[in-house]
């Protein structure tokens, strides 16, 4: 297998400037820490915060998770920065390191036309951005089976093996 192109790391330094959490639609997918973290940081319990803060999106296979958008297609969350930034989803705190983002040269560039942080500030190792991409895949999105709806999704099903390794180091990311 060839060595991907950040073998020799990447730069990357937000800028705050909060372009990738609001002014165009998009979604953030929560999985079920994501979940059990924002329970936690908004006070709610976790029927409340799915109707509170969540939609359901149809990805095909079944319906995600994603926190909800203003009407102005800002993150729900979003206050003059991010108003959950120490729960914030595994999504938000891993990028730009998702798959996708990394996979090429060409697609870290392409991504970087609307992120003024990638390509500038700190050098991020290739350990740690392999790091986070198996942080990624320990932790993916919900997917909840077709026929359900924010209001019984099953709590247990969700949160349950998450509730059981919430203790263990690797099972919350900072
Ligand atoms: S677009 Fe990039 S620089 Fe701006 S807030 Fe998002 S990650 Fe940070
Ligand atoms: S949760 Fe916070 S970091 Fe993530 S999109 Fe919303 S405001 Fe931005």
């Amino acid at each position: 297998m060839n060595d991907p192109f950040y073998i020799e790391g990447l730069r990357f330094g937000c800028t705050a400037c909060s372009k990738c959490c609001r002014h165009e639609p998009g979604f953030v997918f929560l999985s079920s820490n994501d979940i059990l973290r924002l329970m936690d940081a908004t006070g709610l319990a976790f029927r409340d915060f799915l109707i509170k803060f969540t939609r359901t999106v149809d990805l095909g296979t079944g319906l995600a998770i994603s926190l909800l958008e203003t009407n102005r297609f800002d993150c729900i969350f979003w206050n003059e920065g991010c108003s959950v930034y120490p729960a914030r989803p595994l999504q938000c705190s891993t990028y730009p390191f998702w798959e996708r983002i990394v996979e090429s040269r060409k697609s870290w560039l392409v991504e970087a036309e609307d992120c003024p942080g990638m390509g500038s500030g700190p050098l991020v190792s290739m350990e740690l951005i392999d790091e986070l991409l198996a942080r990624r895949w320990k932790h993916p999105p919900v997917l909840v089976p077709y026929g359900y709806t924010l209001e019984n999704i099953n709590e247990n099903s969700i949160l349950g093996s998450a509730r059981i390794t919430a203790n263990t180091s690797d099972s919350i990311e900072s």
